[in-house]
């Protein structure tokens, strides 16, 4: 309770920066607990209010019929639950194109985004928030039961066809939410909607601009102190996405363990950062790139940058570092502004 409490205090925050300076337009704002988060989605223009009706409920039916990992009655719940069965799945559904989505990522940044971590997260206890540090054994027998190798994702006649082997079981939390708002961007477009902002919890979405023709501007929290705020970021039609060792957490003798894992040691990723902000132009990458960006740390995270912009797909970084830098990439030298007051020291990376 506490967590979303505090969530959603910061995103009250972030909005009233996103409404600085507006002129007064019809627009909607509604409030949504789905996928263990609180989200906050604004629709302008006449269609706000049925379009923000069917987003809810798209939200909802996303959660609880297609990704969770949790309610009984998922697409996915039921996908871990095959026993290694072959799942068959219709052409238009949401899960295979998610998990081929996914798989893509996972091989893009060399496994440092890793859908199959669904056991290695169970035994730290971050899905039912029972939280343990297990040993060094168990988490060397349960990665045995990892990697992108163990899901076999194929074309079928009616659609596709997932099949889980060595016991693996998948976890989406890593890109639900960014995937969730490219489909809700999409449906919006289709309700002629222009103007928007989705902040689906740390994973923002900005369609359009504001009403006076001017960017959105987004603050990026302070993982340090998640009531203040790194720098803001001037944006339009852009998905900005943080991945954080704040998000979710426990302590045991004075150690801190976040939700990060390293899918190389399944242990909370030590790559010297705090945070990571991805903008980019599609939220499932925007998602899973924050997540596997963190896990690489600011070198490796740079390297994935270049490789993955001379194969056409161009996004930008923010990285918050443990020694107090805020580092970030030139495609938001203009557009991000730092906040002096925050205490950091801002770089601005070629
Ligand atoms: P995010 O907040 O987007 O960085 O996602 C973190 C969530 O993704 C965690 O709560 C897990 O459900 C999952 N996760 C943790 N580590 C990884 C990883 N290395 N690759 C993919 N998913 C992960
Ligand atoms: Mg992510």
């Amino acid at each position: 309770m506490k967590r979303q409490l505090a969530a959603l205090l910061l995103t009250i925050f972030a909005l009233s920066l996103t409404a600085c300076g507006e002129t007064a337009a019809e627009s909607e704002t509604r409030t949504v607990y789905a996928m263990d988060t609180v989200m906050n989605l604004t629709v302008y223009g006449e269609n706000a209010a049925a379009a923000l009706e069917s987003a809810e409920k798209e939200l909802h039916t996303l959660d609880e019929a297609v990704l969770s990992r949790t309610a009984e009655g998922s697409e996915l719940y039921a996908l871990n639950a095959s026993n290694g069965e072959t799942v068959e799945c219709g052409a238009d559904d949401i899960l295979p194109a998610l998990i081929e989505t996914a798989l893509a990522i996972s091989e893009a940044t060399d496994g440092a985004f890793d859908p199959t971590l669904a056991p290695v997260l169970d035994a730290w206890g971050f899905t039912k928030d029972l939280r343990r540090v297990p040993s060094a054994d168990e988490l060397a027998a349960l990665l045995a039961h990892t990697g992108r190798d163990k899901v076999a994702l194929e074309e079928t006649a009616d659609g596709y066809s997932v099949a889980l082997s060595d016991g693996a079981q998948l976890d989406l939390g890593g890109i639900a939410k960014g995937y969730a708002a490219d489909l809700l961007r999409a449906q919006l477009e289709k309700e002629g909607v222009t103007s928007a902002t989705l902040d689906l919890g740390g994973d923002v979405f900005v369609m359009g601009k504001k009403s006076d023709g001017s960017d959105w501007r987004i603050a990026v929290k302070d993982p340090g102190d998640t009531e203040s705020y790194l720098g803001i970021v001037s944006a339009s039609d852009a998905f900005i996405v943080t991945s954080g060792v704040y998000e979710r957490y426990f302590e045991e003798n004075g150690v801190r363990y976040h939700h990060i894992l390293d899918p190389k040691t399944g242990s909370p990723a030590e790559s010297g950062l705090v945070s990571v902000t991805v903008m980019c132009k599609n939220g499932a990458w925007a998602d899973a790139l924050s997540t596997a960006c963190f896990v690489l740390g600011a070198d490796g995270a740079l390297a994935l940058r270049d490789d993955l912009a001379a194969q056409g797909t161009n996004f930008e970084l923010i990285f918050v570092t443990d020694d107090g830098r805020v580092l970030y990439t030139g495609g938001l030298a203009a557009a991000f502004t730092p906040n002096e007051e925050s205490g950091y020291t801002y770089e601005s990376l070629a």
